[in-house]
């Protein structure tokens, strides 16, 4: 063991411990202790990030400790939680011994930083040896019985997208070499996949105007396949509706591109479905927070997802990602 190793006290003294409010016990004793709001439900989640899996080993750790909590506060925007509290377990392999000083510190800031954002205090967690392996565990509040779910979508609904999808999926395809991005365009796509928003306010607004919704992490295809999956429906979305970037359009005509708008992972945008009689609410929550919204199809009886396309052709996808897609 190299005598530079922190022990598990150090790291947390040093990088994690920070005065925060709206907690009874934080961080340094055996277990934290939170009240939770009167009248207000406890929304829970996890999501575990696996270096090689879910990054590359050598990600900037800034952007890497950022992404590790947005990713946590997508899933309390997809709940319409407003994020409270938050523990982290961190498993970091030797090989990162020497430099642990730096990575660490860098690591802790783009957590941090997310955190005080959104007012989420970091409440304890968890440091061990062995693969480099990140995992989160969050806790929102709703009021009772006020939270967003996947299954309840209703034929007659419209399905709706926040923001831009598909720019992460370029991003992590150029990274791979699969496809060329100019500089400018990599300008503009690399913070989605690195550093994305999560949706967390457009998500609490949505609490009493949306019948369902999931945030995309695994593309927009998988997931609003999770919508109809468990809300006994099928869905017809048009191509031309899907809201995407100007560097998206500029690569619309390969099969790659269209791939990273439907099927791409790590957009972390919003997909719900809502009554039409919502309409007019919905655009003017987009107004007054400045995330694009955009309707992009319909729920439907029966079963199954269907693309169509400005010919009114179906769009069949090679990469499915969605068991139900082309039923
Ligand atoms: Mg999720």
């Amino acid at each position: 063991m190299s005598q530079t190793k922190l022990s598990e006290f150090d790291i947390i003294q040093r990088y994690f411990k920070r005065p925060v409010a709206d907690v009874d016990l934080g961080i340094g004793d055996d277990a934290a202790v939170v009240s939770p709001t009167p009248d207000m439900q406890l929304v829970v989640s996890a999501d575990t990030l696996v270096s090689g899996r879910h990054f590359f080993e050598n990600a900037d750790p800034y952007k890497l400790g950022y992404k590790s909590l947005a990713v946590n506060l997508s899933d309390m925007a997809a709940m319409g939680a407003k994020p409270r509290w938050v523990m982290l377990s961190l498993t970091l392999p030797e090989n990162l011994n020497e430099t642990h000083p730096v990575w660490l510190s860098q690591f802790a800031s783009g957590f941090l930083d997310l955190a005080r954002t959104y007012q989420v205090a970091l409440i304890g967690g968890d440091t061990t040896g062995g693969a480099l392996n990140i995992c989160v565990q969050i806790m929102g509040e709703v009021r009772e019985k006020r939270y967003l779910r996947r299954d309840g979508a209703k034929p007659g609904d419209d399905i709706w997208v926040s923001g831009y999808l598909g720019d992460a999926a370029l991003a992590l395809k150029h990274t791979l070499g699969i496809i060329r991005l100019s500089q400018s365009e990599m300008n503009h796509c690399m913070p989605a996949l690195h550093t994305p928003k999560a949706r967390v306010e457009l998500g609490q607004h949505l609490v009493d105007l949306a019948h369902s919704a999931i945030d995309i992490s695994d593309g927009l295809l998988a997931d609003l396949g999770h919508i109809l999956t468990c809300s006994t429906c099928a869905a017809e979305i048009k191509l031309d509706a899907v809201p995407c970037s100007r560097v998206m359009k500029q690569h619309m005509s390969s099969s790659l591109a269209l791939e990273c708008l439907l099927t791409g992972g790590d957009d972390y945008e919003l997909c719900f479905t809502a009554p039409k009689n919502n309409n007019s609410v919905i655009e003017q929550i987009s107004q007054v927070l400045r995330v694009p919204l955009s309707v992009i199809g319909e729920i439907k009886q029966g079963t199954g997802l269907s693309v169509i396309d400005a010919q009114g052709k179906e769009v069949i996808m090679q990469k499915k990602g969605y068991d139900h897609f082309a039923t």
